[in-house]
């Protein structure tokens, strides 16, 4: 079977490009050598066939929300819930992260519970079932890695996010550097890096970079290559180290791209604002443009509790400056496993982020809806403005639940309304429309 990119390179507009077009209201055949060059990934799988969604140039960007157990916490049905709850918010890709329980049974249920894209972590698995099978997670070996690679795989997985990028080479920038102020902070990385240690042998999703995407190839899953050293405090971002690591995983991206494999580049988690556009600058300049997966990021380390907007302001600015792929920070990022609330709470977050990045990234596509909402803000019409919003149900309850005197105004300046009064002062003067 092929896969997108080798059939885009054929000349051939798939059902999925076909219906991303649709969607996105783009040119097919645009978008058709955009899959062929590797800028745009359609995650699927040739066993399941998830929703369309295009991830990269010219394209909206897009949102993931992650979910799964944890090994204090494991409610298979709350697990589904979340999905559900991430779906419902407006999610476009999910991951599935479950480190706690059966982690078959909650990777089946979830895939069978939407239509979404799901991708999710293999070195979880793996780790948590070499630590089950040896008692010892480092005792993991090569074949037993392959094999539940290729079972997720075969479960239907559309993208999956591997830690190839860390070898020896990394590991010795780490250790050069002489400090991390947050440590590591990828569950999969630091069991990678502590594996490499333990055995004293490169990794080997790096060293055997060509057999992970030989598996992941023939489901035509999309490789995400991981970002196991990312910066996990404000004070680490663009460290050398992880610096390092996305240069390899660029080079990688290259790689992977020419042997006909849908390649994503993660980038990272806590980067101020100011470092943001470099960053992403740099990832597209090294991979040849391959779609950018920014995790947040999250903007400053002291706010626990509200990351979901710290993490929003930083999903603004990477989706301004050209991040493809936002994954959601919750309110318990640092503090617990989120639950149905929590995301429901980062997925909306994160999109109206993605939103208002693509009001910059894409100025030629016009800003129709915010003038429609001004308007219709400047009328008081109710309807029109839960109609505009993105999330109406919301708008709509906070409105009910405190009903105005006047229904031309609301509670917060009532008698005072602004925007009545203006509205009597100069009636029908200002609803002209700017040349
Ligand atoms: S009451 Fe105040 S906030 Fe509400 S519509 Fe009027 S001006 Fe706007």
């Amino acid at each position: 079977m092929k896969t997108q990119i080798e059939l885009a390179r054929e000349g051939v507009v798939t059902p999925q490009m076909t219906a991303i077009a649709a969607e996105e209201r783009v040119d097919a055949e645009t978008l058709r050598a955009s899959v062929a060059a590797g800028l745009v990934v359609i995650p699927g799988n040739s066993v399941r066939n998830p929703r369309a969604v295009g991830i990269g140039a010219g394209l909206r960007t897009k949102v993931n929300a992650s979910i799964g157990t944890s090994s204090d916490i494991v409610d298979y049905d709350g697990e589904i819930a979340k999905a559900l709850a991430a779906a419902e918010s407006g999610a476009d890709t999910l991951m599935e992260l479950s480190v706690g329980g059966d982690l078959d049974r909650v990777r089946r249920e979830v895939i069978a519970a939407v239509d979404l894209p799901v991708g999710n972590v293999p070195l979880y698995q793996a780790f948590c079932e070499a630590s089950r099978k040896y008692g010892d997670p480092n005792k993991l070996d090569e074949d037993m890695l392959f094999e539940i690679i290729e079972r997720q795989c075969a479960d239907g997985m559309a993208f999956m996010a591997v830690h190839c990028g860390i070898n020896l080479y990394t590991i010795e920038r780490l250790k050069k550097q002489g400090y991390r102020y947050g440590g590591l902070v990828s569950k999969g990385g630091v069991s990678m890096v502590a594996w490499m240690m333990a055995n004293g042998r490169e990794n080997p999703l790096y060293e055997h970079f060509d057999r992970v995407v030989a598996i992941l190839k023939k489901y035509d899953v999309v490789l995400s290559l991981g970002n196991g050293l990312r910066a996990g405090a404000i004070h680490d971002s663009s460290d050398r180290a992880m610096v390092q690591e996305l240069l390899i995983n660029c080079e990688l991206a290259e790689i992977g791209r020419e042997m006909g494999c849908q390649m994503l580049v993660e980038g990272p988690g806590h980067v101020p604002l100011d470092e943001i556009e470099a960053n992403i600058k740099l990832q597209k300049r090294m991979s040849g443009g391959a779609p950018y997966y920014m995790l947040g990021p999250i903007t400053t380390d002291v706010a626990p509790g509200f990351d979901h907007i710290t993490a929003a302001i930083g999903a603004a600015q990477s989706s301004r400056y050209g991040a493809d792929l936002i994954c959601y920070i919750t309110p318990a990022e640092h503090l617990a496993l989120p639950n149905e609330e929590d995301v429901r709470m980062g997925v909306k977050a994160a999109k109206i982020a993605a939103y208002i990045g693509d009001m910059n990234k894409y100025p030629e596509r016009g800003r129709e809806r915010d003038k429609e909402m001004s308007k219709a803000r400047r009328d008081r019409d109710w309807e029109r403005q839960f109609e505009l919003a993105l999330y109406p149900e919301d708008a709509r309850a906070i409105r009910a639940s405190r009903t105005p005197e006047d229904e031309a105004t609301c509670t917060m300046c009532g008698d005072f309304c602004a925007s009545r009064g203006a509205g009597k002062l100069f009636a029908g003067d200002l609803r002209g429309d700017k040349i």
